[in-house]
């Protein structure tokens, strides 16, 4: 089956619905392909005990506040998948589920995007796939040789599957930061970062954080001296759980260890840590590789965009992956701007092309 639609948007997380509400207001007409089975984008992996960085408040889409979480300031994962669930009916998005985007095509005037659900011809296509898909894991020596478990931010759910184990937690970002205080009561940690854990000042939460990253995103766009953005304050925002077990001296970071072994980790001062099991929370990267055929990816693996839009391909727009696409355009309230955004030049594009 081929179908002709104005706009396909590839992805149905939080970054989609708010490409799709804002083309909805604008009257275009679209279709949003979405890989997984049912709503929620990312957050429907996410581990037990992950609590949002922002108030419910601070975390919303366009046009609904997200509802605060009963007993809660910092709602879970799962109050996120609901949000996002209603979202999408009320404002009557039409997403597609089960249909992950394989290929994007050029096809003459339009771009074809080839699915599990079918094929699509579009005359301009929202690319908003996340990163989630793609975790990252550092080429460290000896990584293969570790014959313990091995997993990665997204396949970690609950202390308990460690409960009684050595643990060997990777990574001074927030997933770092939260697994380790997560693990610290039941397992006997250690948490290894490239440098000395940053955290926040203990008031500050995810407001601060995207007021600070569109501070920066102004005064660059205005040819003013970079303000250095969310990293100068610190990487780690201080959450409830993280502060506790920070307070409780349970979140005492090594350095990085120089190679892993068949039993654990080694460092060049002749120390070592036997692990049961490792886990790296170690980033993502953009999952772009249904945009291989497009040939748009720069010598870093990003697509080089003015806005959302690519450069080369400006039928195409990119939309969530992090800051070259929009301040803090990775979080819930980032993201609408950006679509806003990609959606008015779209229906630009669509009146000049008419
Ligand atoms: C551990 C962690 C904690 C975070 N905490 C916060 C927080 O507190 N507050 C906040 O605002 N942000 C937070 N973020 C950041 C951000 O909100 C998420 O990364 C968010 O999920 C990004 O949304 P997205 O829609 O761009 O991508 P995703 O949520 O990943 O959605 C992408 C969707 O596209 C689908 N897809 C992928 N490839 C294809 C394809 N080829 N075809 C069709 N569909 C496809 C996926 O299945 C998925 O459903 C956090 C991120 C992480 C990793």
């Amino acid at each position: 089956m081929t179908a002709d639609v104005d706009v396909v948007v590839i992805g149905g997380g939080q970054s989609g619905l708010a490409a799709g509400y804002h083309l909805r207001r604008l009257g275009v007409e679209f279709v949003v392909l979405d890989a997984q089975a049912a709503p929620g984008g990312a957050w429907r992996h996410a581990w037990d005990s992950l609590r949002l960085f922002s108030p419910a408040a601070y975390s919303s889409l366009p046009g609904r506040m997200m509802p605060p979480q009963e007993g809660r300031t910092y709602p879970d994962a799962a109050h996120v998948v609901s949000y996002l669930a209603d979202y999408a009916q009320r404002y009557e998005l039409p997403v597609r589920h089960g249909a992950e985007a394989r290929a994007v095509h050029r096809d003459g005037p339009r771009l074809r995007v080839e699915s599990d659900a079918g094929a699509w011809r579009a005359r301009a296509v929202v690319s908003a796939t996340g990163t989630w898909s793609r975790p990252f894991l550092p080429a460290v020596p000896g990584r293969e040789l570790f014959r313990g478990r091995r997993l990665h931010t997204v396949d970690y759910r609950t202390p308990r599957e460690f409960a009684g184990q050595r643990v060997i937690v990777v990574g001074g970002g927030n997933s770092g930061a939260q697994i380790a205080a997560d693990l610290a009561y039941d397992a006997e940690l250690t948490w290894v970062t490239l440098r000395e854990p940053r955290f926040l000042p203990d008031d500050v939460d995810g407001r601060l954080l995207f007021d600070v990253a569109t501070a920066r995103r102004r005064a660059l766009d205005a040819g003013r001296t970079d303000t250095g953005g969310v990293a100068s304050l610190g990487d780690i925002v201080a959450v409830p759980p993280v502060r506790q077990a920070r307070d409780a001296g349970l979140l005492k970071a090594q350095p990085m260890f120089d190679r892993l072994t068949p039993t654990g980790a080694a460092w060049a001062d002749g120390t070592t840590a036997d692990a049961d099991a490792i886990i790296w929370c170690t980033g993502f990267r953009p999952a772009l590789s249904h945009l291989a055929p497009l040939g748009l990816r720069d010598a870093r693996g990003r697509i080089p965009t003015a806005g959302t839009r690519a450069l080369a391909e400006p039928r195409l727009h990119l939309l969530g992956y992090g800051d070259w696409t929009g301040p803090a355009s990775a979080t819930l309230i980032g993201v609408g701007r950006p679509a806003r955004d990609a959606a008015r030049e779209i229906a630009a594009l669509l009146r000049t092309a008419d």
